[in-house]
């Protein structure tokens, strides 16, 4: 049996395939348009809900050779039209500012996922400073995708660490004098909001105009689009929950939310993810999971075949429900809304 079948038939309590099949639902991966790239462990912060468990005290960092793999990946593949770079904090990455001029050079979109508060703490380790990230991300007119729990500075905290709301206020506003976030500017500035809590998130159309109305009239601060993600019940939050026990009543929550029109625009089939070593997985979910891609062997950089990962089977699990609760939720937000 492949590998990937093995992982089609774990975890019967909270089984995603049958749910599937229940709704005759089939999903074959559409294409790849998106190489979602991460290229460090290592952040600033240690936010509560995590997925990736990033830290000041990770050391996982992608190398140089991995960097130009991915680079001629992009050139290679003309139908990969987005590199979306993530951590971590990808900024300590001491090949980032490499990678996206390059890929920029591929005439490649970039998109960057920043926390905003790396560009005022800099390197936790070395103290180097990263102030410059507004005027680099302007001049290489890169998309910038910044989580914000919420707009006031108690929920905020809670869940990312005291003084991070005055922090990424502070980040936004020099973003903003940059030209981010300027309807008439090409430079795109978007939030992402996840619930602070086991709850699915609201409309993601209510919520942006919340966001837009409550950061203008307090802080003077624009932004493009606000996107709803789901907390996906894997690593941190999984054990906070486990340790309130109320884990299960999570998956409860997020399976008789089950969504199909959602499950039908779930990330994975547009979208490979490629970890600091240069594995390959459907998603960073299942990378953090450890759940490899896998044809006739496991896919890497190293061995990137377009045409056999397009075909490939997407190993679905447990924690796909995250995917399809309510109106959805990707990298890009809400599927359905
Ligand atoms: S800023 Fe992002 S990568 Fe860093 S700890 Fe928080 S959620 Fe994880
Ligand atoms: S977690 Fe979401 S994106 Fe990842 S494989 Fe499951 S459905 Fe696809």
């Amino acid at each position: 049996m492949a590998e990937s079948a093995l992982h089609l038939v774990s975890n019967n309590k909270y089984d995603f395939n049958k749910k599937l099949r229940e709704n005759n639902i089939d999903l074959p991966p559409l294409s790849i348009d998106t190489l979602q790239v991460n290229v460090t462990l290592k952040c600033n912060q240690a936010c509560l809900h995590c997925h990736v468990d990033a830290s000041p005290k990770r050391t996982e960092q992608m190398n140089k050779v991995t960097v130009d793999k991915c680079l001629e990946i992009l050139k290679d593949n003309s139908q990969i039209n987005t590199l979306d770079i993530t951590g971590g904090a990808p900024e300590l990455n001491p090949y980032f500012d490499y990678f996206v001029l390059e890929a920029k050079k591929l005439g490649k979109h970039v998109m960057v996922r920043h926390n905003l508060t790396v560009i005022l703490d800099g390197d936790p380790l070395t103290g180097e400073s990263k102030s410059y990230l507004p005027k680099f991300y302007a001049e290489n007119e890169v998309e910038v995708i910044s989580s914000l729990p919420y707009y006031q500075e108690y929920f905020t905290d809670k869940q990312r660490g005291k003084g991070v709301f005055q922090k990424s206020v502070d980040s936004l506003r020099m973003l903003n004098e940059v030209g981010y976030g300027n309807e008439e500017s090409n430079l795109i500035l978007d939030l992402v909001y996840n619930p602070v809590g086991a709850f699915l998130p609201a409309s993601q159309e209510s919520l942006e105009k919340d966001f837009k109305k409550e950061l203008w009239k307090n802080f003077q601060i624009k932004f493009n689009n606000l996107y709803t993600i789901t907390n996906m019940p894997i690593h941190r939050f999984k054990e906070q929950l486990e340790r309130q026990g109320t884990y299960e009543d999570y998956m409860e929550k997020l399976i008789n939310a089950f969504n199909p029109v959602a499950a039908d625009g779930v990330m994975c089939r547009s979208l490979l993810s490629v970890s600091y070593d240069g594995k390959i997985y459907d998603c960073d979910f299942n990378q953090m999971l450890d759940m490899q891609v896998f044809t006739n062997k496991p896919m890497t950089v190293f061995n990137f075949d377009f045409q056999k990962l397009v075909k490939r089977d997407i190993i679905f699990d447990s924690h796909c429900f995250g995917c399809t609760a309510g109106s959805g939720s990707s990298c890009g937000g809400a599927i359905s809304e």
